[in-house]
């Protein structure tokens, strides 16, 4: 048996989770108000913790986008990029070529059916 520290009330060691931290190796609280701090403590910080992901977002947005920038930049990759494009128009070619005239028939048969 052991004290909960927060609780105060005496448990079995089966209701602590374990911890490192500690000579027992059992955390000081009890499962029950471990879990229920760990929800209190994010319902208070949810909106810091969401405001902070935000932000954490936006900045490493405008890094990624640095990144791609002067990656595009770099001649080699705009050659390699432009070979993949080359040989993927190669290989999709007559797939292109159908979806186009499937388009354009669909196009034209709504011409057909708009009343002007
Ligand atoms: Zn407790």
């Amino acid at each position: 048996m052991k004290k909960c520290a927060k609780c105060k009330e005496y448990k079995d060691i089966d209701f602590f989770n374990h911890s490192k931290l500690n000579k027992d190796g059992l955390q000081s609280w009890c499962k029950n108000c471990a879990s229920l701090a760990t929800k209190s403590w994010y319902k208070k910080n949810r909106n810091k913790m969401l405001s902070s992901m935000k932000k954490y977002g936006k900045d490493n947005r405008k890094e990624l986008n640095n990144y791609y920038v002067e990656y595009n930049k770099d001649p080699d990759h705009k050659r390699k990029k432009a070979e993949i494009n080359a040989s993927w128009y190669q290989r999709n070619r007559e797939d292109i070529r159908k979806r186009q005239n499937e388009k354009n028939r669909i196009k034209r048969e709504n011409k057909v059916n708009e009343p002007n």
